[in-house]
């Protein structure tokens, strides 16, 4: 409950995001009912950010998360077009800054 609160104290105040990839996605992956994987939550059930079909296509979830349409899709994911302070948006911030150059990085 507090951290929902802090999350939505921030609506006044929405600043621009601070990173330009979803690596959150690899940390937060969707599973739907009909056993679809998809990058997150928010964009569930939309053809552009599925991952996979385990039933539809008859894979392992672990084929699904090994394949190479995830890469696609993580590369195809536009987050200048995603809803502000979706379930990925603090992490990405974080991740984005242990992904610059900084002196010491290994013992982020
Ligand atoms: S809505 Fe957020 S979690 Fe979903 S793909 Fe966009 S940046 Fe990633």
């Amino acid at each position: 409950m507090l951290a929902s609160l802090q999350k939505y104290c921030k609506f006044e105040d929405i600043a621009p995001r601070t990173y330009d990839r979803c690596r959150g996605m690899f940390f937060s992956t969707v599973v739907t009912a009909d056993a679809k994987m998809f990058a997150c939550l928010h964009h569930r059930q939309d053809p552009d950010y599925l991952i996979g079909d385990m039933r539809g296509e008859g894979k392992t979830l672990e084929e699904v998360w090994n394949s190479y349409r995830k890469w696609m899709v993580y590369e195809s994911i536009d987050v200048s077009i995603c809803p502000p302070f979706c379930r990925n948006d603090s992490f990405n911030g974080v991740l984005a800054e242990l992904d610059k150059d900084m002196i010491h990085k290994e013992f982020m």
